[in-house]
């Protein structure tokens, strides 16, 4: 868990963030870019997801996509990017000795896109692929079409986006690309075994790269228009019809990080591991493989869910006992001895999370990109520890509520308002 921070605001107006992680075998290196969703027009919403597959299709030094991808796989180095509302993340792990090789294919793909018409024609077509997939795909339609209804600007249907996608133009990408891939929206996450010539070299040669670039604008965050998600049930159809499945959510509309420690000690009571206490009795009583619980705490909002699925004459059952037990444990019925495997639960987990120099670029890469603060591990597993029933009764308190739930179900013949019923029995 041993590591040091080395943040630096680079003169290019970009922010680099080096994690010495002593002793580690590999280098972890990360550009996250403010480019996600949230900075698109609705009629180009796909272009970010569009602008992070042409980052491998080649650049100036390599036009040849091949050839790029030659080089960075020929001393085992592995690369891929992700989309989310907030940032597109470009993303490499290699070898420590490879830490200059890296850097240096690393910004050549930032700074010298190509952008195609043939590679964004058959990147479209991919996109097309990977959505349609997921059309097909019952557990992930049912966390879209939850998170649908409470912040719908952020989901628009697959079906829409395959459209959108189709309708892209090669101008949009490269505005797109002039005012999001600017030093100001660039976070440098790079975590390794890193000594402070290291850490001087990858200044130098990133400011070098970005030298000249005119800076423009830090994207901001702008809370989201959240919709009338209050008490909301709805049902769809789902593709498998042996299986039946729901999602229920408590939205807390606030940037609630004081919670993290208490609502994880809450989780892990109710549904962490195989001795908590939501999987012992759903699977003593025949009802379910494998209940579970999150919860996120972000800028836009805060949530807890437990979700699961099981055959239709199992569901009612099954959910009202999920929606029981939850409850009970909520208002402070659980045992010390709970209590403290939850912390323990918690602790371990955590300790074991932070091994790999990857492990610390994920953890801080997010949060200086979202400008969260720069919290250790360690401080957060002294949190676990500190942890009382009346923190968790008193988080319980904030988001286990009659008032502020979403509820997803996806199978056949559901009848809403058994349901509806089952959280109005139980919830204060
Ligand atoms: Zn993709």
């Amino acid at each position: 868990m041993k590591h040091t921070l080395h943040k630096i605001n680079l003169k290019s107006g970009a922010k680099l963030l080096a994690i010495n992680v002593p002793n580690a075998a590999t280098i972890d290196f990360r550009i996250y870019t403010r480019a996600g969703y949230r900075f698109t027009e609705t009629n180009i919403f796909e272009l970010p997801h569009l602008m992070e597959h042409l980052a491998f299709e080649g650049n100036k030094t390599y036009p040849d996509s091949l050839k790029f991808a030659f080089e960075i796989e020929k001393n085992g180095a592995y690369t891929n990017a992700y989309t989310n509302a907030s940032f597109i993340c470009y993303h490499f792990i290699t070898r420590k000795k490879e830490l200059k090789d890296i850097t240096d294919l690393a910004l050549i793909q930032l700074t010298e896109p190509l952008f195609k018409e043939k590679s964004i024609n058959h990147e479209k077509e991919t996109i097309i692929n990977e959505l349609s997939r997921n059309l097909a795909n019952d557990s992930r339609r049912l966390f879209y079409f939850h998170d649908q209804v409470i912040v719908p600007s952020f989901c628009i249907p697959w079906e829409e986006r395959i459209n959108i996608v189709k309708k892209i133009k090669r101008k949009d990408i490269l505005d797109y690309y002039s005012k999001t891939h600017v030093p100001k929206n660039l976070f440098f996450v790079i975590a390794g075994d890193l000594s402070p010539r290291d850490i001087d070299w990858l200044e130098k040669t990133i400011e070098k790269k970005l030298k000249g670039k005119d800076q423009g604008k830090l994207n901001k965050f702008r809370k989201p228009d959240l919709s009338d998600y209050r008490r909301s049930l709805d049902i769809y159809k789902s593709h498998a019809k042996e299986q039946t499945r729901f999602v229920l959510s408590f939205i807390n509309e606030h940037f609630d990080l004081n919670s993290w420690a208490a609502i994880s000690i809450l989780r892990n009571i109710y549904a962490g591991g195989f001795s908590s206490r939501i999987f012992q009795k759903a699977r003593k009583a025949g009802l379910s493989y494998g209940p579970q619980a999150s919860f996120s705490l972000a800028r836009d909002y805060s949530f807890f869910s437990i979700d699961d699925e099981t055959s239709l004459p199992k569901v009612k059952d099954l959910f009202e006992l999920m929606v029981k037990e939850l409850v009970d444990v909520s208002n402070g019925n659980f045992t010390n001895q709970e209590l403290e495997r939850a912390k323990g639960y918690s602790a371990g987990k955590f300790e074991k999370g932070f091994q790999l120099a990857s492990d610390f670029a994920d953890w801080y890469g997010t949060d200086i990109t979202m400008d969260y603060p720069l919290d250790s591990p360690a401080n957060y597993i002294s949190r676990f520890l500190a942890i009382k029933k009346k923190d968790v009764v008193g988080v319980a308190e904030r988001y286990i509520t009659k008032n502020n739930w979403v509820l997803t179900l996806m199978g056949e013949n559901l009848e809403k308002e058994k349901f509806r019923k089952v959280l109005d029995k139980y919830l204060r």
